[in-house]
């Protein structure tokens, strides 16, 4: 049976803007030493918009950087698809999309094999990008993707995200109870080290691939601490099953959430600290 105490908190729970999909989850949170947030959508709202074109070819337009990019981003989920998307009045037709996890995307436009990437992706083919706009940029704490056409790199598009209000006082909480706070990003370095001094966390990071975040929880863990992972994406589900503790954000994909074991039903990374607090009360009672 359960314990009267706990089937009280359960609809408390409820009342504090979160669901309890894994009993013995929640009782592990009251011992929590590290919460892990991935960046975009969580710690952020994951709404990009595009800021900025850097046009780095001799015959195409801004409009038509973008256009390309946009024409790839139309088969993509992914939020900057979205935001370059939206930036764009046009669209041509595209063969043989395909998402590069983690790094980008890219299709066959007009004939010509278009690409749109990260900067590690760039990095890995050996391209460099020595631009004083797009250093600047990056320390806007703007994320940047690249727009190659045939291999030849074209344009650096600009992307701004907005943190949460509510993430920095989440973090100033969770610190006063002697709880380490980490994010984890598939973003750059730069945007990572922006959001992170932003509001505050104790250590971040960046770059780290899709299939590499389930590792890095256990890394965290490996150091002896009982890790809490909150996370969004369909990218976030293995991470958030590694996890002492997954808590997924209601708003999330279907896959991250079927893959936590505790929702936040109001998208407030502030719900984490209730999480804990709840957590610690309820089991306090119970000897
Ligand atoms: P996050 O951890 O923020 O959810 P992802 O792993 O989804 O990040 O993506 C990491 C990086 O890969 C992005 O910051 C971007 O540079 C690049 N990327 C991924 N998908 C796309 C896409 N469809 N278009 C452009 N860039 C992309
Ligand atoms: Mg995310």
């Amino acid at each position: 049976a359960v314990p009267l105490v706990v089937a009280v908190s359960t609809a408390l729970a409820a009342k504090s803007g979160f669901l309890i999909r894994d009993r013995s989850a929640f009782e592990r949170a009251r011992n929590l030493q590290a919460v892990v947030f991935d960046k975009t959508g969580t710690l952020t709202e994951g709404k990009f918009g595009v800021t900025d074109v850097v046009n780095f070819s001799d015959n195409l337009t801004d409009e038509e950087i973008l256009r390309y990019a946009a024409s790839i981003e139309l088969h993509s989920e992914h939020p900057i698809a979205k935001a370059i998307v939206t930036s764009s009045k046009g669209y041509m037709e595209v063969e043989g999309f395909r998402a590069i996890p983690g790094k980008g995307a890219e299709g066959r436009v007009n004939g010509k094999h278009v690409m749109v990437v990260s900067p590690g992706f760039l990095r890995e083919r050996g391209i460099k990008v020595d631009d004083e706009r797009v250093l600047r940029m990056a320390s806007e704490g703007k994320t940047v993707v690249y727009v190659l056409i045939d291999g030849e790199l074209k344009g650096a598009i600009g992307l701004a995200d907005i943190v949460r209000p509510e993430s920095k006082e989440a973090i100033l909480k969770l610190k006063e109870m002697g709880i380490k706070c980490m994010m984890l990003t598939g973003d750059n370095r730069q945007v990572a080290s922006w959001v992170s001094k932003e509001i505050g966390l104790d250590e971040f990071f960046a770059e780290v691939l899709p299939h590499e975040k389930a590792e890095k929880i256990k890394e965290i863990q490996s150091r002896g601490l009982v890790v809490a992972m909150v996370g969004d994406g369909v990218n976030d589900a293995p991470a958030l099953a590694q996890a002492d503790v997954g808590i997924a954000i209601g708003a999330g994909t279907d896959v991250a959430v079927e893959s936590a074991d505790i929702v936040l039903v109001r998208n407030d990374p502030r719900d984490v600290v209730s999480i804990v607090k709840l957590a610690r009360s309820t089991y306090r009672k119970m000897v």
